[in-house]
């Protein structure tokens, strides 16, 4: 039997790397002083629903439970972290910084780098919307790309005002963007095209059209009138001048004012981060200004966050030869060589374990060749071994394996001669 369509099966040394990858970027969040929040892998269906409209349905995972209630495998984590906040954590202090790791579930057609069941980590910032608090936000985001060891991505920045007065000022009022921002989303600009051109004049759409060369925000502003543009680029202004003095490589960070994120909650500042070599599916983490605050009948709050997709970033390390490589070695591997001998490794194992050394015990005795040689197979750092010459002279062998050099120590030293030979070398 396989494991379900859309999902893997991770082995030690990929979750040996996946872990790698996770603690480098949970140090990294630790220094912006993001705290870890867990919500349950399903949530009911009706939150989903009424964050992305009823069409969602087709894209996740949706059951009925035996008390016929209905729920949702979670496809993304912000809706459930804004569920927990407006329940139990709107009165902490803000602003409020919050991160989360965990699965995600899509019914999506499966390709390299899109999954049923992958993982999402991301940021919530609650609480604060001046631009310097985005620019910090910006500022993380590339900062956990820099840890992640990956070398080539490009981190794009728009602000949904500038777009949609502009699309308000060629005459789309605001309550009918929807669709055009969807396929504005993702850059279907031909059926864009097609969409303006039942509704404008030919003028009108090329005017649009022509937004989307725009590479900077003077260009973007020069499009669209209106004092919520103007704030909206002013905005954006001040965050990637933020940004600059928040410091990373500024090679990596350019105005994208076409972002769209599809998404009707998105409400300012956007986002998105990709690793060109990666193809159709290179969109690595999206992110922006959002309000959920309707979605539970509640008065509105600031936030923003983004959410970065784990695995893709694995497949983007990988693919440029950067996976992280974790030191997932065992550092001794322990053997009698005779029955005499099993007491004694036992409580020379207890010893290493007692220093915090990552033990294999051997529970039989074997020959010292066949040791050796599961030693170098299981790529163990040491191999301790006591055969009858040892039980004699109340010694245990040590051998280190990178070197091949060989030492004794007496048995009630040999966890402190282990771990100072592990220690020196
Ligand atoms: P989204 O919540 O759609 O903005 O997704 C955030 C990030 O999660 C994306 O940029 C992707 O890197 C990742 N992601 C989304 N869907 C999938 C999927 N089906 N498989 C793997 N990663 C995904």
């Amino acid at each position: 039997m396989q494991a379900p369509r859309g999902t893997r099966d991770f082995g030690p040394d990929e979750m040996a790397r996946r872990r790698a990858l996770e603690a480098r970027m949970r140090s990294v969040l630790r220094t912006y002083n993001y705290r870890e929040v867990q919500t349950p892998t399903f949530e009911d269906l009706e939150l989903f629903l009424a964050k992305s409209g009823p069409a969602i349905r087709d894209e996740i995972y949706a059951f009925r439970d035996k008390s016929d209630r209905d729920l949702a495998l979670r496809p993304e984590l912000t809706a459930p972290v804004m569920r927990f906040y407006f329940r139990d954590l709107k009165m902490a202090p803000k602003p409020l910084r919050l991160f989360y790791h965990g699965p995600c579930y899509r019914y999506d057609r499966p390709q390299a780098g899109r999954y049923r069941e992958f993982w999402q980590m991301g940021c919530e910032l609650v609480g604060d919307d001046r631009p310097e608090a985005h620019a910090e936000l910006l500022r993380l985001a590339l900062e956990l790309f820099e840890a992640s060891g990956l070398r080539r991505y490009e981190l794009r920045v728009g602000h949904l005002e500038i777009l949609r007065s502009l699309l308000e000022s060629v005459g789309v009022p605001r309550a009918e963007q929807s669709p055009l921002m969807r396929l504005i989303d993702k850059k279907e600009l031909g059926p864009l095209e097609v969409e303006l051109g039942k509704r404008l004049p030919r003028e009108k759409t090329d005017r649009v059209l022509r937004f989307f060369e725009a590479s900077n925000v003077q260009d973007a502003r020069a499009f669209a009138s209106g004092k919520r543009a103007a704030d909206a680029a002013a905005h954006l202004d001040r965050v990637l001048s933020a940004l600059a003095t928040l410091g990373g490589d500024s090679s990596k960070v350019r105005v994208d004012p076409t972002i769209a994120r599809g998404l009707e909650y998105y409400t300012g500042l956007v986002f998105e981060l990709d690793a060109p070599d990666l193809g159709a599916e290179k969109q690595l983490l999206g992110g922006g200004e959002y309000d959920l605050s309707s979605v539970f009948g509640q008065p509105p709050v600031a936030a923003a966050g983004f959410a970065l997709g784990f695995d893709r970033t694995l497949v983007a390390l990988e693919r440029a030869g950067h996976a992280p490589q974790s030191d997932d070695r065992v550092d001794a591997y322990v053997a009698a060589l005779e029955a005499a001998a099993l007491g004694p490794v036992q409580r020379a194992a207890t010893q290493l374990r007692d220093r915090g050394l990552r033990v294999e015990l051997e529970s039989r005795p074997l020959p010292l060749k066949r040791f050796l040689s599961r030693a170098s197979q299981i790529r163990a750092r040491s191999a301790v071994f006591v055969g009858a010459k040892e039980v004699q002279r109340g010694v245990a062998s040590i051998k280190l394996l990178e070197t091949g050099v060989q030492h004794d120590a007496p048995m009630d030293a040999v966890g402190d001669r282990v771990a100072s030979l592990l220690q020196a070398k």
